[in-house]
């Protein structure tokens, strides 16, 4: 595939080349590929091997880089000191807005295309989604300095056992600290943009339900912290995670025996080095659960 081509920037909307972009950022694909034992696999088709994580045409060269400078800061200040897990307390700025309003954006962005086709899909909620994509993407162009009643929300998933109710035989642990996915979705009058970052659950809400609460996670237009303990969530999101579990089991389940073989070669060669491996502590961790 070309480097570039030359189209309307999703952000600038200036006819210009435009980039093949990552919609969730690239490092957090290089740090999976890195610290994996095997191979990257993407889960509905278990027998091909990911070369990359996904990519579009969206944005040009200007854009892109506004968005980078916040994917440095959040890789800097979030994303590396929690995979290193020496962290529990996390100060932050508006960069740390910024860039989960830019994440969430291109996720909504691309979603809403095929939204927009689908005649079942909810009128209202739709609506509401069109008009938090104008908010953002006047937010992300410096147009407002606000974000109206959208809410940004981080949750961690370090161990697992904080969330209640999750089928612990499908290896919670594993699915959610080695599995990288953004989109955007609706269930009932809450709707949504939720992205994992390899552990850090990123969560942009466009509407909520009462029923939902979340408990130490929302993210503040400034300057805040935000602590990796006693976070707490109820409603439609753990419904999603378990939704993970269940494809991961199934992506397991549709191995061909051939893969199976090379996959469990791989491990045998690896052997007692495993424990090196950040997956290692994730398998541990499952055991303890069950
Ligand atoms: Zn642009």
């Amino acid at each position: 595939m070309a480097k570039t081509q030359i189209g309307q920037c999703a952000l600038c909307r200036q006819n210009k080349e435009l980039q093949l972009s990552h919609i969730v950022p690239n490092f957090v694909g290089r740090c999976l590929k890195n610290t994996s034992p095997g191979s990257i696999r993407v889960t509905n088709e278990p027998n091909k091997v990911a070369q990359d994580i996904e990519k579009h045409f969206m944005l040009c060269h200007d854009c892109e880089e506004l968005f980078s400078i916040r994917e440095r800061w959040f890789a800097n200040y979030f994303f590396n000191p929690y995979q290193d897990r020496n962290e529990t307390i996390y100060d932050y700025n508006e960069n740390l807005t910024y860039f989960i309003i830019s994440l969430s954006w291109r996720s909504l962005y691309l979603d809403l295309a095929e939204y927009v086709m689908d005649t079942d899909f909810d009128q209202d909620i739709l609506m509401t989604l069109f008009r938090a994509e104008e908010i953002m993407h006047d937010y992300l162009m410096r147009k407002r300095a606000d974000i109206g009643s959208i809410e940004n929300h981080i949750f961690f998933l370090d161990r697992i056992q904080s969330i209640s109710k999750l089928n612990a035989s499908k290896s919670p642990s594993v699915a959610m600290h080695r599995s990288i996915s953004s989109y955007t979705v609706y269930n009932g009058e809450t709707s949504f943009t939720i992205s994992n970052l390899m552990g850090i659950l990123i969560v942009t809400f466009y509407s909520m339900d009462s029923k939902e609460q979340w408990i130490n996670t929302k993210i503040h237009l400034g300057i805040g912290s935000i602590e990796a303990r006693n976070q707490n969530i109820t409603g439609v999101v753990g419904q999603e995670i378990q939704h993970w579990m269940n494809q991961l089991e199934e992506a397991k389940n549709n191995l061909s025996p051939t893969q199976k073989k090379k996959i469990e070669e791989k491990f045998e060669n690896i052997g007692d080095e495993i424990k090196n491996y950040p997956i290692y502590q994730d398998f541990e961790d499952d055991k303890n659960l069950c």
